[in-house]
């Protein structure tokens, strides 16, 4: 077994553990971008958001919803940016579904996940329809 994250989640490599549940999985990132900076995973591999069965999708969020307060109060944090780097085309790393809590402060200047973006495309009402179209029709 490569993958890290299940390595973590069987107990193979240590790790700061922070919230345990039947599903999920919660431990501190080894390389923080803030003190607190924690991950959440479903202890099953799965590698991207898509392939989350429904259950575990909502365990995953389960523990997010619990864990991230937590996180806040104990670096005393004004708030968090929670996200993911779904698939590699997005940075996604580690090849095993996993949610980042990370504790933000105000005036921390490191802005929305919106900054990760430069430019916004122009969309007409038509693109926009077709758009919402093509997702709706994708079961
Ligand atoms: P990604 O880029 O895949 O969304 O993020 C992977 C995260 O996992 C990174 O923030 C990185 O610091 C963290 N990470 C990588 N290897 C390990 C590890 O062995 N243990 C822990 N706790 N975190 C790790
Ligand atoms: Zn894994």
């Amino acid at each position: 077994m490569s993958c890290i994250f299940c390595r973590i989640v069987d107990g193979d490599l240590p790790s700061r553990t922070v919230y345990e549940s039947d599903e999920a999985l919660a431990f501190l990132d080894a390389n923080p971008l803030t003190a607190g900076h924690t991950l959440v995973v479903p202890r099953d591999h799965y590698e991207t958001v898509g392939d989350l069965p429904p259950g575990t999708a909502g365990a995953v969020f389960e523990a997010v919803s619990a864990v991230t307060p937590r996180v806040e109060a104990a670096v005393d944090a004004d708030a968090t940016t929670v996200a993911v780097n779904n698939g590699e085309a997005a940075g996604q790393e580690v090849p095993h579904t996993h949610v980042h809590i990370v504790p933000r402060f105000e005036g921390d200047g490191n802005g929305p996940i919106h900054r990760l973006f430069g430019s916004r495309p122009a969309l007409s009402n038509e693109e926009l329809d077709a758009v919402a179209a093509a997702i709706r029709s994708e079961h």
